[in-house]
C-alpha cells in the first residue's frame, strides 16, 4: 500500500519520564521476566520527538548526539515506527528528530518514552486513527514500560508492568532527581536482585493509599523499590547520594526504577529548589546533574 501522508508534513510529540513510587518485584518467571506490581508516576522531564516526511526508510536525527543513545535501527523510536508501519503494511519514508530531556539509562524509561512518542506520532502523520487498544498492544510488544508512557499520570502496572490501572488523585508532587553520569543496565539490576534473593513482591497498597492523601509525608513513608538493594550493591556510592538528599531536607529518597537516578520527594516547589541547590553544591561523586520536576503529568501528547 502506498504511504498516505496526512495534511501535516510533520508532527511533534512530547513524552514524560517516569519514576516508580512503588516497585514490587516477584520471582523470575519461566519466560525469564519477573512479575511486577508497580506504581508509575509520570514526571515533568520530557523528550521531544518530531516525525516528518523524509527519504525512503526511517532516518533518525539525534539533536544532541550521545554515545549512549543508539543512532541506528536499534533505537526504540525507530523500532516503534517500523512496528507501526509493518502493522498497517506501509513502506515508511520518514525522518525522526529526537531531543532528549530524560536522563539516558537512568531508570526513568527514556527509551520506552520515545517508543510511545513514535507510535503516537506515526499514527498522526499517517492519519491511521488506530484504536487505543491496538496502540497499547504494539507498545507492550516494544517493552514493558512503553504502554505507561502513552497515558502518563499515575497507574498501577502489573504483569511485566504493561497491564495498567489508572490511579486518579488531585495532588501535585515535587521531586528532585540526582542523575548519574554513567547508567545502570536494567537486566544487570534484575540479575543482581536474583543473586541477592531479593524478590520480595512488596505490596503496592500503601503507596496507592498514600497517593490519595494530600500530606506528602504519607507518600514519603510509603515509597518502596525492591530493586534498590541491587542498584546499591552495583553502585555503592548511591548510599551517599540518598543520604545527602535526606540531609538536604527531602522527605524521603529512593532509587528510581533500576537506577541509578535517585528521586527525592520534597514538601513543596521552593524546598525542591533548595534541596537541588544543596545537592549541586555538594558535588557528589557520580552525580552528573540535579533536576527539579513535578508529577504527575500527562503522557505522550501531540504538540502543536
Ligand atoms: P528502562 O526503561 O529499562 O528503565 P532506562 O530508563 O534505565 O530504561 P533508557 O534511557 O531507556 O534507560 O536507556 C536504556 C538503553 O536503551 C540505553 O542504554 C540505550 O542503549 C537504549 N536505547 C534505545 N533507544 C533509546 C532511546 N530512544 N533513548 C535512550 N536510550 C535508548
Amino acid at each position: 500500500m502506498p504511504l498516505t501522508v496526512s495534511s501535516r508534513s510533520a508532527v511533534r510529540v512530547r513524552v514524560p519520564a517516569k519514576i516508580n513510587l512503588h516497585l514490587g518485584v516477584g520471582p523470575l518467571r519461566e519466560d525469564n521476566f519477573h512479575d511486577v506490581a508497580t506504581v508509575f508516576h509520570a514526571v515533568s522531564l520530557v523528550d521531544e520527538l518530531t516525525l516528518e516526511a523524509g527519504p525512503p526508510g526511517i532516518t533518525l536525527v539525534l539533536e544532541q548526539p550521545d554515545d549512549r543513545v543508539p543512532a541506528d535501527s536499534t533505537n526504540l523510536a525507530v523500532r516503534a515506527v517500523r512496528k507501526l508501519a509493518d502493522h498497517v503494511n506501509l513502506e515508511p519514508a520518514v525522518t525522526i528528530r529526537l531531543r532528549k530531556g530524560i536522563p539516558v539509562a537512568g531508570g526513568m524509561a527514556g527509551g520506552s518514552a520515545d517508543a510511545a512518542a513514535a507510535l503516537i506520532a506515526g499514527d498522526a502523520l499517517w492519519n491511521l486513527a488506530l484504536p487505543p487498544e491496538t496502540i497499547h498492544r504494539l507498545a507492550a510488544e516494544l517493552g514493558s514500560d512503553v504502554p505507561f508512557a502513552l497515558y502518563g499520570g499515575d497507574a498501577l502496572g502489573t504483569g511485566r508492568g504493561e497491564q495498567l490501572t489508572p490511579l486518579t488523585h488531585p495532588y501535585r508532587r515535587h521531586w528532585v532527581l540526582a542523575v548519574a553520569g554513567e547508567g545502570l543496565s536494567t537486566p544487570a539490576v534484575y540479575a543482581e536482585t536474583d543473586r541477592l534473593g531479593g524478590t520480595r513482591a512488596s505490596d503496592p497498597d500503601p503507596v496507592i493509599k498514600a497517593l490519595g492523601d494530600p500530606n506528602p509525608d504519607a507518600l514519603a513513608g510509603a515509597l518502596c523499590n525492591d530493586l534498590q538493594d541491587a542498584a546499591l550493591s552495583l553502585r555503592p556510592e548511591l548510599h551517599d547520594v540518598l543520604e545527602a538528599g535526606k540531609t538536604a531536607g527531602a522527605l524521603h529518597g529512593i532509587v528510581s526504577g533500576s537506577g541509578p537516578t535517585c528521586a527525592f520527594l520534597a514538601p513543596d516547589p521552593e524546598r525542591a529548589e533548595h534541596i537541588a541547590n544543596r545537592l549541586r553544591i555538594a558535588g557528589l561523586p557520580g552525580v552528573s546533574a540535579v533536576r527539579v520536576a513535578h508529577g504527575s503529568v500527562e503522557g505522550a501528547t501531540l504538540w502543536p
